[in-house]
């Protein structure tokens, strides 16, 4: 998912859209804006992509000069109306809305804890629960209730709550989702990504910090603290595949990374082959880095069809096999009768590397040798990214031979996790740490629902 926040600017719902826009891969399931015109909290919101949404709103009745805003990507089975965020409660006393990006994995246990107190749910998403966590604290939302309920949540996250009169940031204690602070003019601006800042104008700032509360009001920005700082943890898939290659994360380029991950990927597993080639878009630039470490020539050859969204994001196997037919096409006359380095950014059940794999052989490719710019997913993501079961990843399931036969490559190599963080942390006290636990076992954060996997720490 993707979180923005404007506070003091006239134009607060428009710029609310366009960051959100320029966030659209992060969640293509639902998108919604809450605005405080003053008097009251106003929400517009919808299922779909975000010019679908928002084709019919009307702006001038979305007048204001704080606003926040969202754009979901949904677990199977959640994609109704009532979880499109933001979520807004009207109130006598204050109303307030929410936003967020993230899992909180004891989001159950604490939803029966409240439903058994007397609170009536009207969502399945987590981000419910700390509002009404925050409410049984205090009738007031303010730093104390906010702080109390984030330390009854454990898991990965970045919120945007915004009330009557104040909007405030939090990002999880280990900083494993990112969050960022920008200024456009005398407006704060918050995001998930700071293309979103590049998209209105405005001057990327500051990172939201691990455990961090941030209030902005009309008395400017404060900072709190909330919980105790941990090192950051920020999510290794923000670079590998989630994010945009303009974005900078955690104060790294994404696009500078992603070019590193294809370098180290060609010291450590080069390949005898013509040409490299990436599956577009996310595995472009690792692909220019395969090329430019192991001195072969880097080819268009596949293409996307620029009108299919985001394959993985379909909630079912049947749409994500059709979607990817629909979306990629070989470059005959480049790959004819070529021994092809195919690079890809990940693998999690085998579905896309399949496809193009056939593809390319189809088209005249004589080898197909496959390139993961990242390490095997052999572990369940926790913290918000759709890979919750075992079941669906075959890299934890089956053997790198059997997986290269199974995608019917030459050969298959995947990036080591050393080379992934050499591509990522450059400087130990600034970038501090990743999560790479759907690859390593190793979850930063654990609790009762992950002990069924293998959890490490
Ligand atoms: P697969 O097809 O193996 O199930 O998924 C991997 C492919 O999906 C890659 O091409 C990657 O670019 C794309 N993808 C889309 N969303 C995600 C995501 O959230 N995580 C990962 N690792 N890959 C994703
Ligand atoms: Fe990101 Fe993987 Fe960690 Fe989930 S488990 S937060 S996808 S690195
Ligand atoms: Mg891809």
């Amino acid at each position: 998912c993707g979180i923005f926040g404007i506070w003091g600017h006239p134009k607060a719902a428009e710029l609310t859209y366009y960051g959100l826009h320029a966030m659209q891969h992060r969640g293509q399931d639902g998108a919604g804006l809450v605005v405080n015109n003053g008097k009251r909290l106003l929400s517009h919101k919808g299922l779909g992509l975000v010019n679908d949404v928002f084709s019919f709103a009307e702006f001038s009745q979305l007048s204001g000069n704080v606003a926040i805003g969202h754009v979901r990507s949904a677990t199977e089975g959640s994609q109704v109306y009532e979880n499109v965020q933001p979520l807004l409660f009207q109130s006598q006393i204050q109303s307030m809305a929410l936003a967020n990006n993230g899992n909180l994995m004891n989001a159950d246990r604490l939803q029966s804890e409240l439903e058994h107190k007397g609170s009536i749910l009207q969502t399945s998403s987590d981000t419910e629960v700390v509002a009404h966590l925050m409410k049984q604290r205090s009738m007031e939302v303010n730093e104390t209730a906010i702080a109390d309920a984030l330390n009854q949540t454990s898991g990965a996250y970045g919120f945007l709550i915004l009330t009557d009169d104040k909007l405030y940031a939090a990002v999880d204690p280990n900083g494993i989702r990112p969050l960022s602070i920008g200024r456009l003019g005398d407006a704060y601006v918050v995001a998930s990504e700071s293309c979103a800042f590049d998209q209105i104008g405005a001057v990327f700032e500051r990172d939201v910090l691990p455990g961090e509360l941030v209030t902005i009001s009309d008395d400017g920005l404060q900072s709190s603290r909330f919980a105790m700082r941990g090192q950051r943890r920020m999510c290794a898939m923000e670079y590998v595949y989630l994010s945009r290659p303009d974005s900078d994360v955690n104060a790294v380029n994404v696009h500078a990374s992603r070019k590193q991950m294809g370098k180290e990927l060609a010291s450590e597993a080069p390949a005898a082959a013509d040409i490299v080639v990436g599956v577009p878009d996310s595995s472009i630039s690792a692909a220019i880095g395969f090329a430019e470490e192991s001195g072969l020539p880097y080819e268009m050859g596949i293409i996307k069809n620029r009108y299919v969204g985001r394959t993985f994001i379909q909630p079912s196997q049947e749409l994500r096999e059709q979607g990817v037919k629909m979306k990629l096409a070989p470059v005959r006359g480049m790959v004819e009768g070529k021994k092809v380095v195919m690079i890809d950014d990940s693998i999690v059940r085998g579905t896309t590397c399949k496809r193009i794999v056939q593809m390319l052989k189809h088209a005249g490719a004589s080898e197909v040798h496959v390139r993961i710019a990242s390490p095997t997913i052999q572990h369940p993501c926790f913290y918000g990214i759709d890979m919750s079961t075992y079941d669906e990843l075959i890299a934890a399931n089956y053997s790198l031979d059997q997986i290269r036969s199974m995608i019917g490559a030459d050969s298959v190599s995947f990036l080591s996790v050393t080379g992934l963080e050499k591509s990522i942390i450059k400087d130990k006290t600034i970038h501090q740490g990743i999560c790479a636990a759907c690859m390593t076992g190793y979850y930063p954060v654990t609790t009762d629902s992950t002990n069924s996997g293998n959890t490490g720490s």
